[in-house]
């Protein structure tokens, strides 16, 4: 049986995300960026709170650790590589670990870059990826603490998962990641087409994502940097993948 999901807003532009596992009746949040929403959502679902999955040990990710975990005794799981900045921690966890929630398991995947520590969560039986701030719709996470190397590495293992993984991810950055998505790959018939659809659901007030991995290979300019298109539009025609990726990322820094 998969896991249910709840998507919603959390403080400006962070996703909050609750899974459930009806088969066990437990529910973890996906880091935990504002306490107010979780428990209305708890509340909406007849659901209470297990556990705490955490990607990285931003303060949009971790605010309400120690208020739901003193609520609920959440149980924190979270990345060793910071476990000393993510308040509460129970459960350290590296890359290739698996985790168990439930009647479910998730593979921990070491996704370093946007922090060094960060980790993504993918839950195999479920098709469902948590990819908190390593990969957005139309983007990936602005690099502040690893290389850009470091991303595309990390950005190439999730690559590498099944093409029809449904992915959610930290923050509702999409429109804006468009437009620069637009900037660098601008005769994408893929990518102008879904930058309508996101246009259409935004003036709808509603979420671009889930996001699924086949889409994004398709139109996401930060895992398409071996695109001919886009390497001829940069004038980067025999630049490694990792240069093509740098540049993009830069670009995207100027914006
Ligand atoms: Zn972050
Ligand atoms: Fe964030």
């Amino acid at each position: 049986m998969s896991l249910q999901v709840d998507q919603f807003m959390c403080r400006s532009d962070n996703f909050g995300v609750l899974i459930h596992d009806p088969q066990s009746g437990k529910t973890a949040t996906i880091d935990a960026p504002d306490e107010g929403p979780i428990l209305d959502a708890l509340k909406r679902n007849g659901w209470t709170l297990d556990e705490i999955l955490t990607t990285h040990h931003h303060g949009d990710h971790v605010e309400a650790n120690a208020a739901l975990k003193q609520r609920f005794d959440a149980k924190i799981t979270g990345p060793a590589a910071e476990a000393g900045k993510i308040p509460g921690i129970d459960i350290q966890v590296a890359d290739g670990d698996t985790i168990t929630f439930g009647s479910q398991t998730a593979q921990i995947i070491a996704t370093p870059g946007h922090t060094l520590g960060e980790i993504s969560y993918f839950f195999q039986e479920s098709g469902l990826l948590f990819a908190g701030d390593t990969l957005f719709a139309l983007g990936c996470g602005r690099v502040f603490e690893g290389t850009p190397k470091m991303m595309w590495e990390s950005l190439q293992k999730l690559m590498k998962l099944p093409p029809e993984t449904t992915i959610y991810c930290g923050h509702e950055y999409t429109e804006a990641n468009a437009a620069f998505a637009l900037s660098v790959d601008p005769d994408n018939a893929a990518l102008k087409n879904r930058c309508e659809g996101i246009t259409s659901l935004r003036q709808a007030g509603k979420p671009t994502l889930p996001t699924t991995l086949d889409v994004e290979l398709a139109t996401n300019p930060f895992l398409r940097p071996a695109d001919p298109a886009i390497r001829a539009h940069l004038g980067m025609q025999n630049a490694t993948d990792s240069e093509v990726f740098t540049e993009i990322r830069a670009r995207k820094d100027r914006f």
